[in-house]
């Protein structure tokens, strides 16, 4: 029976969510004779399960893995599953309640995203798969230009903004003392906060290329 497992992975700073998708069947003897080759046949039916398990398009287009077990009566039992981190998928498996048997299934299949997972470098299942919408690392170039670009407008504000003392103010005035102040601090601030604005735009892009270049490599 397809099933999908909602799994998370507590390991700090971030939970990890994933959802499992996973089918098990075990045939007899009787049943493996039937088809010509039935071990395939098996794997196949497995397969076959777990990509239509869910509406998941991830499980529907990966190769599952499979885990085989050889049971001393000639009946065999095989174990396909894809471990997903659509947050789609989390949520809908969360809302399944498992009964007796599926929470068994559901622990093995926890223990096995859990492997999985360690197994993985950091990114590592962004890598394996490639599917729309964005990438941790398109992500990261995202909010590094986001504040490079923020650093550059503070510092153009800052450039232009200058204190006029009203001539009506008598000369101890204390809001007076703090625009001329913030003046002197604008102006000294202005022309490092664009060029680090600058820097980091371009440290964003260049970091972005160096890890996707390495992410592809490895
Ligand atoms: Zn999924």
């Amino acid at each position: 029976m397809p099933l999908s497992v909602p799994v998370t992975i507590t390991l700090p700073p971030i939970d990890h969510s994933y959802t499992v998708h996973t089918d098990r069947q075990r045939w007899s003897a009787d049943q493996l004779i039937v088809e010509t080759d039935g071990r395939a046949a098996l794997e196949n039916a497995v397969r076959e399960n777990v990509r239509k398990s869910s509406t998941c398009v991830f499980a529907g287009l990966t190769e599952a893995d499979i885990s085989v077990t050889e049971h001393p009566d000639g009946s065999i039992a095989m174990v396909g599953r894809v471990l997903c981190d659509e947050a789609d998928c989390h949520t809908a498996a969360r809302r399944h309640h498992l009964d007796a048997a599926e929470a068994i299934e559901a622990k093995a299949a926890a223990d096995w995203a859990a492997e999985k997972h360690l197994g993985l470098a950091p990114g590592g299942l962004r890598a394996e798969k490639r599917r729309s919408g964005w990438t941790f690392q398109e992500r990261t170039l995202f909010a590094r230009m986001s504040i490079g670009i923020i650093l550059t407008a503070v510092g153009a504000a800052m450039s232009t903004y200058d204190y006029q003392r009203p001539d009506n103010l008598s000369g101890g005035s204390l809001s007076a003392v703090f625009g001329q102040q913030a003046d002197k601090t604008c102006n000294l601030l202005a022309f490092p906060t664009i060029v680090a604005g600058a820097l980091f735009v371009l440290f964003a892009v260049i970091s972005h290329v160096t890890t996707t270049r390495t992410s592809k490599e490895g």
